[in-house]
C-alpha cells in the first residue's frame, strides 16, 4: 500500500458507512492513505443492537464493535478518534477540526449520520429527559432503567418500540406516547400498527396515540410527569424521546455544497463537488428502483451506498441501485420490511397475525411494491426478489399459503 498515485481519503463520520467505505477501498484495491475522522471515542460499532439488546443488558459493547482495532491497523486506515470536523477549506483541500488539527485531502466521503430530533417543548434540558443514538446515550438510558420505574417513551417509531421492548424485559413500566393515530406510522399499514399496538399492550405497555404533550412537569431539575394536551398526567422518572432524526448537514452546507433533505449526491454518490462524496443517513441520492432521489435511513442503505461511493473513489463508477430494506427486533418478533410502503392501493395479509407470524404484501396496481415480514424470514428473502423484480400478483394468490411463494418469482433469475 505505498502507492502515491491513489487519492488521499478523508472520511468524515465513523459510523457503520464511514467503518464500510474504509474497508471497502481497501477491498477494492485502494492503495492510498486513508484516515477515518469520528466523534466518538469507540472504535465504529454497530447502532442496531443500541436499542435492542444492548438496552436490555444481553450484549456488551464489544460485541458491538465492527471491527477489531487490528483490522484497522493491518488495513493501515487511519483512526482519528474523538475529533470533529468544523469545516472543510474545499479550495485548500483541507478538512479542518474543532481542536485545530487540520488535514489535506484529494477526495472526502461524508458519512455525518443524523441526530435526534428534539423535543421542542420546555423542561425538554432535563437530564432524565434521553434521547437516543450513540453508546453513550444508550448508557445513559441504561442507569436509569430499574424494576418497577416509570419510563415515558414519547414516538412511537423504531426507536420508540424497540425501547419499550427492551425495557419490558427488565420491568420498567413503560408508556409510549404517539402523536398520529397509531405506531410505525411512517413505515407500515394500519393493519401492521394495529398488530405492534396489540403486541405492546399484552406486554403491559401503555400506548397511546394521537396524543398531543403540553409540558413536562419538573421537580428538582428533573421531569416528574408527562402531562397531556387533554390535561392527562403520567408520572415519569426518564423520559425517551425517539421522535426522527435530523441529517447532519451542517458541514456540506457550510461548505457551499448543494443540501436538500440530506446531502446531494449523484447516483455514484457524488456531491455537486466531484472532490466530496456522501453516504449514510446523510445523503439524498437518486434511487433508480424508486425512480425518484432519497434519503433512506437504514443500515443496509448506508453499506451499500458505502461500496458504491468506494468503486467510484477506485475509478469503477457503477450507479447505486438497490432496493430499501430494514428490520426491528421487539420481544420475540423479527420484523423484516423491503420496499416503500408508501403509494399502496391494497394490503394483503399472508397468514394469521394471531400466530405471531405472517406477512403484509403492499401492492399499486396489482405490482408487489413492499413486505414487511413478522418471523418469517424465508418469506422475506423471496420478497427481496419480488418487490425487486417488480412481480404482480393477486390477492388470491398472496393470502393461499399452500402456494409457495416461490412460485411467483420470475424464471429467469437475475444478478
Ligand atoms: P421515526 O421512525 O421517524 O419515528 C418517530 C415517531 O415519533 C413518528 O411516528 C413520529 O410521528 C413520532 N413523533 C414525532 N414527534 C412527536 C411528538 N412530539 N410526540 C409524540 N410522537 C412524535 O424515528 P425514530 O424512531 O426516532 O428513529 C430515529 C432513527 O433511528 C431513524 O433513522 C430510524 O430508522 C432509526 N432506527 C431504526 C431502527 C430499525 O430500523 N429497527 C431502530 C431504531 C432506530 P410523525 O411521523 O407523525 O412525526
Amino acid at each position: 500500500m505505498s502507492s502515491t498515485s491513489d487519492p488521499k481519503i478523508v472520511i468524515v463520520g465513523a459510523g457503520q458507512a464511514g467503518a464500510e467505505v474504509a474497508t471497502s477501498l481497501r477491498q477494492q484495491g485502494h492503495a492510498g492513505r486513508i484516515q477515518l475522522i469520528g466523534e466518538e471515542a469507540q472504535l465504529p460499532y454497530r447502532r442496531p443492537p443500541l436499542s435492542k439488546a444492548y438496552l436490555a443488558g444481553d450484549a456488551d459493547s464489544d460485541s458491538l464493535l465492527i471491527k477489531p482495532r487490528a483490522t484497522y491497523d493491518k488495513a493501515q486506515i487511519e483512526l482519528i478518534v474523538p475529533a470533529q470536523v468544523a469545516r472543510i477549506d474545499r479550495e485548500a483541500r483541507r478538512v479542518v477540526m474543532t481542536d485545530g488539527r487540520e488535514e489535506e485531502y484529494d477526495k472526502v466521503v461524508l458519512a455525518t449520520g443524523g441526530q435526534p430530533r428534539r423535543l421542542p417543548i420546555q423542561g425538554a434540558e432535563a437530564p432524565n429527559v434521553l434521547y437516543l443514538r450513540t453508546q453513550n446515550d444508550v448508557d445513559a438510558i441504561r442507569a436509569e432503567l430499574q424494576p418497577q420505574r416509570r419510563m415515558v417513551v414519547i414516538g412511537g417509531g423504531y426507536i420508540g418500540l424497540e425501547v419499550a421492548a427492551s425495557a419490558r424485559k427488565q420491568d420498567v413500566k413503560v408508556t409510549v406516547l404517539e402523536s398520529a393515530p397509531r405506531v410505525l406510522v411512517r413505515v407500515t399499514a394500519p393493519e401492521m400498527s394495529a398488530f405492534y399496538e396489540r403486541v405492546h399492550r399484552e406486554a403491559g405497555v401503555d400506548v397511546r396515540t394521537d396524543v398531543s404533550i403540553d409540558r413536562l412537569e419538573l421537580n428538582q431539575g428533573r421531569v416528574v410527569a408527562v402531562i397531556l394536551a387533554d390535561g392527562a398526567r403520567i408520572d415519569a422518572d426518564l423520559v425517551v424521546v425517539g421522535i426522527g432524526l435530523v441529517p447532519n448537514v451542517d458541514l456540506a452546507r457550510n461548505a457551499g455544497l448543494d443540501v436538500g433533505d440530506g446531502i446531494i449526491v449523484d447516483e455514484f454518490g457524488r456531491t455537486s463537488d466531484p472532490n466530496i462524496l456522501a453516504i449514510g443517513d446523510c445523503a439524498y441520492q437518486p434511487n433508480a428502483w424508486l425512480g425518484r432521489p432519497a434519503r433512506i435511513e437504514s443500515v443496509p442503505n448506508a453499506m451499500e451506498q458505502a461500496r458504491t461511493a468506494a468503486t467510484t473513489l477506485c475509478g469503477k463508477a457503477i450507479a447505486h441501485r438497490s432496493v430499501p430494506w430494514f428490520w426491528s427486533d421487539q420481544y420475540d418478533l423479527k420484523l423484516q420490511m423491503v420496499g416503500l410502503s408508501q403509494g399502496y392501493d391494497q394490503v394483503v395479509l399472508r397468514g394469521d397475525p394471531a400466530g405471531r407470524s405472517f406477512s403484509t404484501f403492499y401492492l399499486r396496481e396489482g405490482t408487489i411494491i413492499a413486505t414487511d415480514a413478522v418471523n418469517r424470514a424465508a418469506e422475506f428473502m423471496i420478497s427481496k426478489r419480488l418487490v425487486a423484480d417488480r412481480v404482480q400478483a393477486t390477492a388470491a394468490v398472496l393470502t393461499d399459503e399452500a402456494q409457495p411463494l416461490q412460485a411467483l418469482l420470475p424464471l429467469t433469475i437475475k444478478n
